[in-house]
């Protein structure tokens, strides 16, 4: 599975890093900034509102996070459902990581959790990886939303 961009090659540079360092969180898709982690927008969802709860330092993964980075980035997770729910109104959600290049993190030098808001009777959320996704609404209006959702 493969949830975010493949832009995120060597030659690129590192998309959370490149977004961290933005001067503009709207243009990042930076939503939410903590101390040690922060959530962004994923650049191409599979539903709207799919966010990612992530940790600012670059080299840290699931197996290198330190215990204070583990429990903000699971703060942020929470922090997110709530935003989510508030904005959107979702019957579920799925939170989920990929550790690992070959297990289909795109950015694996950053831990991310997935959080992907669902609705009862949507798409199966294995069915619609790797398939063109039409979304409801653009990334901008989901930042809007989702902002205010966390800043009310
Ligand atoms: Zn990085």
């Amino acid at each position: 599975m493969q949830y975010v961009s493949t832009a995120a090659s060597a030659d690129a540079g590192c998309v959370f890093c490149r977004a961290l360092a933005a001067r503009d969180d709207k243009t990042a898709l930076i939503v939410h900034r903590g101390e040690r982690a922060f959530l962004i927008l994923n650049a191409f969802p599979y539903a709207s509102g799919h966010l990612m709860a992530t940790l600012v330092r670059h080299g840290a993964g699931l197996l290198d996070a330190t215990p204070a980075e583990l429990t903000e980035v699971m703060a942020l997770v929470q922090l997110g459902l709530r935003a989510l729910r508030t904005a959107y109104g979702p019957d579920g959600f799925n939170v989920g990581v990929n550790e690992g290049r070959v297990a289909g993190a795109g950015v694996p030098e950053h831990l991310h959790l997935h959080v992907v808001p669902r609705w009862n009777g949507d798409s199966n959320f294995m069915s619609v990886v790797g398939e063109v996704r039409v979304l409801p609404e653009s990334l901008e209006a989901t930042y809007d939303r989702l902002s205010a959702a966390l800043h009310s």
